[in-house]
């Protein structure tokens, strides 16, 4: 039942997570010239490289939410809010397939108030 419901939620989480590998892998790969050349320069390019660096990390974080997704589909979990407990839209999971709260939550997260913790459940 899970199963089928999120199957097609599963193929595109998939697909990202392989087109995110591939990501982490070019920007390394990308990486590893830009501090070779920084050294031979002595550091022209402090800043740019920050930068460069925040690439894979928020990728990877990216990586890691993808697989939480794909576990919590596993357990059965998948598709609840995280933080007040309910169902997070069809719609919204189908448009970022890893996210682990509902829109009014998200809303709140964004906003820096501060939602109920999941097991008090109010209106
Ligand atoms: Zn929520």
């Amino acid at each position: 039942m899970t199963e089928d419901k999120w199957s097609k939620v599963r193929e595109s989480i998939e697909a990202e997570q392989d087109e995110t590998l591939a990501e982490i892998q070019r920007l390394r790969e990308a990486l590893k010239c830009e501090l070779e050349a920084d050294l031979e320069e002595g550091d022209p390019h402090a800043y740019e490289r920050e930068t460069i660096l925040a690439l894979p990390r928020n990728l990877e974080s990216k990586q890691y939410s993808l697989s939480r997704a794909l576990s919590s589909m596993e357990d059965g979990t998948y598709g609840i809010c995280e933080i007040c407990g309910r169902e997070i839209s069809t719609e919204r999971l189908e448009a970022l397939c890893y996210t682990t709260h509902c829109i009014e939550c998200k809303a709140h997260v964004e906003k820096g108030t501060a939602p109920r913790p999941a097991g008090q459940l109010t209106l």
